[in-house]
Formats: structure tokens, sequence, C-alpha cells
């Protein structure tokens, strides 16, 4: 299992993704949502933050196809998609993850055929709290 490296501005991102929520870093003084985490808002300088629940529907505003030469741990699962996700309620908020067939399933349980920009996503979580991506229209 490949697991997130976990910084400190990026902790309650996994913290909440742990509990089935996809919450995106907002500026406590401006509102401005931004990611990925950082200490400072770049619209007002402001180092207050709160993080705002998001409703987790999107659509796939980028994609590539993963294919060897990989590391090990990934070469296994290859070929699989790796998707950059534009979120409905926060158009400028852009996750990168993967799609797969279900909540859990691995990173290659959807065919590379399937997977086309504009595709509308909703975010499931793995048992381990990670954020992935289902097609909403499989
Ligand atoms: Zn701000």
């Amino acid at each position: 299992m490949l697991t997130p490296v976990i910084d400190p501005d990026g902790a309650p991102f996994w913290q909440y993704a742990a509990q089935g929520e996809l919450r995106i870093q907002a500026c406590a003084d401006c509102g401005e949502l931004r990611f990925p985490p950082r200490p400072c808002c770049p619209h007002c300088q402001s180092f207050g933050t709160t993080w705002r629940k998001v409703g987790g529907r999107g659509r796939v505003w980028s994609y590539v196809v993963a294919h060897p030469p990989l590391l090990p741990d990934y070469a296994e699962q290859a070929p699989y998609n790796v998707v950059v996700v534009e979120l409905a309620d926060a158009p400028r908020i852009r996750l990168v993850g993967n799609l797969v067939s279900r909540p859990g399933a691995p990173l290659n349980s959807l065919s590379p055929d399937r997977v086309r920009i504009g595709a509308r996503v909703q975010v499931v979580f793995s048992d381990d709290g990670l954020p992935q991506w289902v097609l909403e229209r499989p």
C-alpha cells in the first residue's frame, strides 16, 4: 500500500478524509479556498485557516494513464489512471487522484478507455481514508 506523505499544513485534510469528509483549506479572513494546503493565504496574506466541507462532486479536468517504466510498487498496478478533478462547488480547486470502479478498489480497477475529460465524478474514500473518484454514471 502506497501511503500519503503528510505534512503539518495538510494533516487536517487527511484527518477529515479518514472520517469520510472532503474538506478544503480556506482562509479564515477572506474565505478563499486554497489547495494544496499551505500556511498563508495568497490573496490576503492571512495565516488564519479553516477547513470547508465540499460536496465531493466534480469533473475530470485532465488525466494520464501510467505505463512502465515506473517505481516497483506502481509498475505492478499499471496501466492505471491518474486524474485531475475540478470540484463542482469550487471550480478553481483541482485535486489529483485515481478514478476507480468502487470505493477501495485498486488503481487499475477501471479500464483506461473509460476515462474521459469532462466526465462527472464523485469522491469516495477507501478503508484507509484515501480519497478516490468514481464515475457518477458508470
Ligand atoms: Zn485570505
